[in-house]
């Protein structure tokens, strides 16, 4: 049998792992940071009426410049955007890797701050991008100090901050992007697909006199649309002109851009459960030490928790118990989603069930 090995791959492929989250039909499934909550019926009516009228145009190429989406996207963004300053794209994961088509590539680094979204260095590899790495403080945070230093060491063209940080929840601070804008001349990109759970600042709000800041969000997460695929980033208009130096031509689908937008004029309904899940979230963190395990502060719709004695036993159990989180790869800790109230319930409740092979020994 021919394997992978076999065939004439690049070299700087070989030996990756693929992205790899499980995907299995479990009842209570909090490990890829979705929404679990079902959008509206009434939103999801208008989305196929808008999808009926969509199929009637496909024997044409969509709108290639998916203008009214991108006008719907400045709307819901709002910070005195306009349709020259979006960008979108199948998932922020394809935004982000035409921005390092643009800006990296063989030859180029984009520095991150591991433990960080494991797609950030998988794009890297897939672009021909080099991956430097830097240490983040105690806590997982990260000061301007010792994001400039790392950007003063590694000199990179592009660097990916992600705020709040997965898989550890970690806001950062408006003061951490400044200061990292002023230390590179290369491209800063803020990951915020979490932004809408968070209370702190976006970095939005940075992004007049900033050309070469990106701030990339998605409709996967708080927008309860993640089968649907839209993600999108805010910049100056040149760095849109260079995105579209690499991106396929019509490459959002006419289906794509009409579900968007019908979603995007129900914003608050599709909105509506992001309160519920925040508090949620709030209550596995008070819940959690009585558990006897330590979660960190999370501005997510997850939370990270360590004190596991055993994080694959205690997935694996959880899992014949129907119920599937993630292992992150951190010694001793797991990373759960916010679900429902009563996925909350019933994740907390299997948790306190497993006890022996469950948490480290105080
Ligand atoms: C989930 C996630 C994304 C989202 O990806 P899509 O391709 O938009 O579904 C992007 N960045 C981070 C940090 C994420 O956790």
């Amino acid at each position: 049998m021919t394997s992978l090995d076999d065939l004439p791959i690049r070299d700087d492929l070989r030996g990756l792992e693929p992205y790899g989250a499980p995907q299995k039909h479990v009842r209570v499934q909090l490990n890829v940071n979705e929404n679990t909550h079902a959008i509206p019926e009434a939103v999801a009516t208008d989305i196929v009426m808008a999808l009926a009228g969509a199929v009637m145009g496909v024997n044409r190429y969509p709108d290639r410049e998916f203008t009214e989406l991108r006008d719907s996207l400045a709307d819901y963004l709002g910070h005195g955007l306009t349709r020259d300053n979006i960008w979108a794209a199948n998932g922020s994961n394809e935004v982000l890797q035409q921005t390092l088509q643009a800006f990296g590539g063989p030859g180029r680094s984009v520095l991150g701050f591991p433990p960080t979204y494991s797609m950030h260095s998988i794009i890297a590899s897939g672009t021909g991008t080099r991956w430097v790495t830097a240490e983040r403080d105690d806590g997982y945070e990260l000061s301007p100090q010792t994001v400039v230093a790392a950007i003063e060491r590694e000199q990179p063209d592009v660097v990916f901050l992600c705020s709040p940080n997965n898989p550890t929840g970690t806001p950062l601070g408006l003061d951490t992007v400044e200061a990292a804008y002023d230390a590179t001349s290369g491209i800063l990109l803020v990951d915020e697909a979490y932004a809408e759970f968070a209370d702190g600042d976006t970095a939005l709000t940075l992004l007049e006199g900033r050309p070469r800041l990106l701030i990339s969000r998605t409709m996967s997460k708080a927008f309860a649309f993640a089968g649907a695929r839209l993600g999108y980033l805010a910049a100056d208009p040149a760095v849109t002109d260079a995105l579209r130096l690499v991106r396929l031509p019509y490459h959002l689908s006419a289906l794509t851009q009409a579900a968007a937008i019908a979603a995007l004029a129900h914003a608050p309904e599709m909105l509506a459960m992001v309160e519920d899940i925040k508090h949620q979230r709030d209550r596995m963190i008070l819940a959690l030490p009585a558990l006897g395990y330590t979660p960190l502060p999370s501005a997510a719709n997850f939370v990270l928790f360590g004190g596991v004695a055993d994080p694959h036993a205690v997935f694996e159990a959880l899992l014949e118990r129907d119920i599937i989180i993630r292992e992150v790869g951190i010694p001793h800790h797991l990373r759960v989603t916010a679900g429902s109230d009563a996925e909350t319930t019933l994740f907390l409740d299997a948790l306190g069930q497993l006890e022996s092979i469950g948490r480290i020994a105080p």
